[in-house]
């Protein structure tokens, strides 16, 4: 098993113990519960897109979006912010914890399922998600089925929820991104790394960072960039599912 730091931590295994949910092909499906309970639930962030070892990571946005421009260094180095979507899901299929990236359009439509379907906490109920768009369609949508099944009592709390900020998404400082704008990388973490800001350091570490990829967000447009990383696989699978108990057996309805 590779060994890590905290400071590395970020590109083994994806999101806190989750990988990316995607569906692939056309016509793709999976039951999922989405880990929420309510509508209230769903929560976009405002991030920046940057490059880390060739990799495209999203780091949090330091600024509200009535707050001045010069509070976050990305925005002043006029890097786009964007809004996304990190949506915790339970996949069935795959007895899986996951995390499904969208842009900010399908929060209506996240929104309107959770809305409807609140006679019972949101993860209580399991949804068919279909994909519907060849790989690299850019015009690929998703349509969210709610299933046969009644609603179980099944919690968020019986998840490890995984960590969107922090993991999915940096979460970075000003300063931090002040040198990644300067150096083009962030520095190590100060309390794991002594040696920080050694170049020779930066060089050891080079080849290690390129071989340990992390699994990539699914990305519509550049379906041929995420194909399969099998280096992932042995980082991810060593932290089981991240499902904490076994659903309970009753049923609610
Ligand atoms: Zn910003």
């Amino acid at each position: 098993m590779a060994r890590f730091t905290s400071n590395d931590v970020d590109k083994y295994g994806g999101n806190g113990g989750a990988g990316y949910f995607s569906l692939k092909g056309d016509g793709d499906s999976a039951v999922v519960r989405f880990l929420y309970n309510d509508v209230d639930d769903v929560e976009g962030y405002a991030v920046h897109e940057i490059e880390i070892d060739g990799k495209k990571r999203y780091v949090n946005c330091l600024r509200e979006y009535n707050q001045p421009i010069d509070d976050c260094p990305f925005c002043k180095a006029k890097q786009y912010q964007i809004a996304k979507l990190f949506i915790p899901l339970y996949n069935e299929d795959e007895d899986k914890i996951q995390v499904w990236e969208r842009g900010k359009k399908f929060f209506s439509k996240i929104s309107g399922i959770c809305s409807r379907y609140n006679k019972a906490p949101i993860v209580s109920q399991t949804f068919e998600i279909v994909r519907n768009g060849k790989p690299g369609d850019k015009q690929t949508s998703y349509e969210i089925y709610r299933t046969d099944e009644p609603a179980d009592d099944t919690r968020v709390e019986d998840f490890e929820a995984p960590n969107i900020l922090g993991s999915t998404i940096l979460d970075k400082t000003a300063e931090d991104m002040e040198f990644y704008l300067e150096e083009g990388y962030f520095p190590p973490e100060e309390d794991e790394m002594p040696t920080r800001r050694s170049s020779r350091r930066d060089e050891e570490e080079a080849p290690r960072r390129r071989s340990s990829r992390r699994e990539e967000p699914e990305e519509d447009v550049e379906e041929e960039e995420v194909e399969e990383r099998p280096a992932r696989r042995s980082a991810s699978s060593s932290r089981g599912s991240g499902r904490r108990t076994p659903a309970r057996g009753g049923k609610e309805f």
